[in-house]
């Protein structure tokens, strides 16, 4: 076991490393550890195939530049680029029903659309086999005296590391193992979701770059393309990824039942929707969003449900156990940045790892970087979700002005990825007017 770190050697040489969770951020981590010389395992507690899983993801351009370069993802993983983010409603007093659904507000982006499994498979396929193990759930951990950490598995035998990296998402153990006291924030609102391929309803040609958004009492729906695991993003065969956010407001939703104090807590995985909500879902897209919308929708086999939580934790690392991606902080959704963050976690831990010559100083270093972030991150989240669902304008009178001022009370001087990485040679970059 190596806990002291050899001076001519770097730290991560024959260091034993186990990682919880087998996930996008586990994946991106262990062939770098591998090649630094680390002595890796994963533990994911599924026993099925995470690729089967997932719909679209919005993900940093210069995040997946930097993947292509260390070479952790193919070079022709497909995107669906986006530089545009739309806001439509309808205008009630237009004489054209064509124009009902008109944009009023357009803001250049900048993000590649990604599929998510898509992605996953593109990590998974450069970590052996031989080090990833299924069907293995940490319960709890425990500090050696010598610092090393052990895992206790749900049913297997546990297991010593020199460095624990729990990478085990939104429900991390890790992170409650590490701060017993800080509780999963949940949220009075929701997310309905789903997928269909792009000849089954294909959106208006004008919007094939463009993220679209349309608000509603409830909250906002967004649909844009994403590429499909057989066809990637040739135009035709894309994916169309939508969603939309309801709040609870004292309605009826079938099959939500929100805590005592009115927070959702639960979600619906793909195919659990009952035939209710099913048509619930469908109803709310047919009388809130543009027909283009709601035939997407309606053509949904599966729509499902996933809460909107969020957590920060406070520190990501404690002895020789830490935390990434979802575990260290999760986000609520609308940042469309999970994800991302998630892989510079990885990239900003693996680069502490191996510049620097004492593993408690990378540790801590590692935390101090990424931490200050992490804390941004979660608070443009809920930024967003409150400005976007739970205290919105009322969107039917909004206009290019009065979007660009609401904007700037939203966003402040925040960092957002989707917008500070629009830079000169953006297709719109300085086409921001309706
Ligand atoms: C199957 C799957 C599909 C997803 N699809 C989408 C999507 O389509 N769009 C989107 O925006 N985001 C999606 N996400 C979430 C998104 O990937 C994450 O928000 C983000 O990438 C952070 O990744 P992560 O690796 O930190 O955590 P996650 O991707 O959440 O992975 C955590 C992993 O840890 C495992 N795990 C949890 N607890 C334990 C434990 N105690 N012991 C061992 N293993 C454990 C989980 O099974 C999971 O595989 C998905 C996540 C998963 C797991």
């Amino acid at each position: 076991m190596k806990l002291s770190t050899d001076r001519n050697k770097g730290i991560l040489e024959g260091l034993n490393i186990g990682i919880v969770g087998g996930s996008l951020s586990a994946c991106a981590l262990a062939p770098m550890l591998l090649r630094g010389g680390a002595h890796v395992t994963i533990f994911e507690r599924s026993s099925g195939n995470l690729d089967d899983r997932g719909v679209g993801l919005a993900m940093k351009i210069s995040t997946l530049a930097e993947l292509h370069r260390r070479d952790l993802i193919d070079q022709d993983l497909p995107y669906v680029p986006i530089w545009l983010r739309t806001f439509s409603r309808t205008h009630k007093t237009s004489q054209d029903s064509q124009d009902l659904w008109r944009t009023y507000w357009r803001q250049p982006v900048a993000f590649h659309a990604n599929h998510w499994g898509v992605l996953f498979k593109s990590l998974r396929k450069r970590v052996p086999d031989s080090i990833y193990f299924k069907n293995y759930e940490t319960v709890r951990i425990e500090e050696e005296r010598n610092g090393a950490v052990t895992l206790h598995f749900l049913e297997q035998e546990p297991k010593t590391f020199d460095l624990v990296i729990f990478a085990d998402g939104y429900e991390s153990t890790g992170r409650r193992l590490l701060h017993p006291n800080l509780a999963l924030g949940a949220t009075k609102y929701f997310l309905w979701r789903g997928m269909i391929d792009e000849w089954e309803s294909p959106l208006p040609a004008k919007y094939a770059d463009t993220i679209s958004y349309f608000g509603y009492p409830f909250g906002h729906g967004f649909v844009y393309y994403v590429p499909s695991p057989e066809h990637g993003s040739t135009p035709g065969k894309r994916r169309i990824n939508w969603a939309f956010h309801e709040t609870i407001a004292d309605k009826d939703v079938p099959g939500i039942v929100p805590d005592e104090d009115g927070y959702v807590r639960t979600g619906l995985s793909p195919g659990a929707a009952s035939k209710a909500q099913v048509q619930y879902c469908q109803a709310i897209a047919k009388k809130y969003f543009p027909p283009y919308f709601s035939e997407v929708v309606e053509r949904t086999q599966q729509p499902f449900i996933q809460p909107v939580m969020e957590a920060c934790s406070p520190n990501y690392v404690k002895g020789r156990a830490c935390l990434i991606g979802d575990a260290a902080v999760l986000s609520r959704p609308h940042i469309g940045g999970g994800a991302g963050k998630a892989l510079d976690d990885v990239l900003s831990l693996v680069d502490h790892l191996t510049g620097e010559t004492s593993l408690d100083v990378a540790l801590s270093n590692f935390e101090k970087e990424r931490s200050v972030f992490g804390k941004e991150v979660f608070e443009l989240g809920a930024a967003l979700g409150k400005h976007l669902v739970e205290a919105t304008p009322d969107w039917d009178v909004m206009d290019h002005q009065s979007m660009e001022h609401w904007w700037e009370k939203v966003i402040g001087d925040r960092y957002w990825f989707w917008i500070n990485e629009v830079d000169s040679t953006h297709p719109y970059s300085t086409d921001s007017k309706s």
